[in-house]
């Protein structure tokens, strides 16, 4: 997409920037040295779990809590700013809270494992550039060596359900949002599949690409996410 390879340009030459000139820290908004999005203090100030949470009958491996400031505005840096480069640090929370949480040990060894990012409307990656959910299941797939497939796509535009109080207006907001992709067919019947998302806030949005995955006839699908509730 071009829009992204622009993004990465400016991003890059950011970098080059922050050498010169130090950046502010996103969250506390002091020096950060090295071209990182937070200092050295907001950065190891984020509390990572230590173990999973239930969403039904599926696990949830949320790195950290919503109310973590730091961590949520890395999110907001990365979402409303396009700083891509602040997608590092939360897929390293992320790949930190899934190796003290057990995670690698209830993936079965005779299976196939996915990674299937959570998609946004086509309309939002284009203005945006990116899909933040996308960047994060690359690098976190990358350093885990499974592979990524947009096997999802978001058929709706719907407003944010970080916009929307009430769960069940939030399930009817993203009832039926999305469909499989063509990308679907490369994982076979049997297979674990990861659904990896930023943030699950009432876990709807999780909930309803696992409902629409299911054909893909899954032995388990696991949740992932930078924050949750
Ligand atoms: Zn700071």
């Amino acid at each position: 997409m071009k829009h992204e390879f622009l993004l990465k340009f400016l991003n890059a030459t950011s970098n080059v920037l922050d050498i010169i000139i130090p950046g502010l820290c996103a969250n506390c908004g002091k020096e950060a040295y090295n071209s990182k999005v937070l200092c050295d203090y907001c950065s190891t100030s984020i509390i990572i779990r230590k173990s999973a949470q239930k969403i039904g009958n599926n696990l949830l491996f949320a790195a950290t809590n919503y109310q973590d400031s730091a961590a949520r505005n890395l999110i907001k840096t990365m979402k409303y700013d396009c700083v891509l480069k602040a997608g590092t640090p939360l897929a390293e929370i992320i790949i930190k809270h899934l190796d003290i949480s057990g995670f690698k040990k209830i993936l079965p060894k005779d299976k196939k494992v996915f990674i299937v990012p959570v998609p946004i409307h086509f309309m939002k990656k284009w203005r945006r550039g990116f899909n933040q959910s996308e960047i994060l299941a690359n690098i976190i797939g990358n350093s885990l060596n499974i592979p990524v497939v947009k096997a999802l796509k978001r058929r709706m535009y719907t407003p944010p359900q970080s916009h929307i109080t009430d769960d069940k207006i939030r399930l009817l907001n993203i009832k039926k949002c999305f469909i499989l992709s063509r990308k679907s067919v490369i994982i076979p019947p049997k297979s674990v599949i990861i659904i990896l998302d930023d943030i699950v806030s009432s876990g709807g949005t999780i909930k309803e690409a696992a409902r629409t995955i299911k054909p893909l006839h899954p032995s388990q699908i696991i949740f992932v996410s930078a924050l949750s509730r």
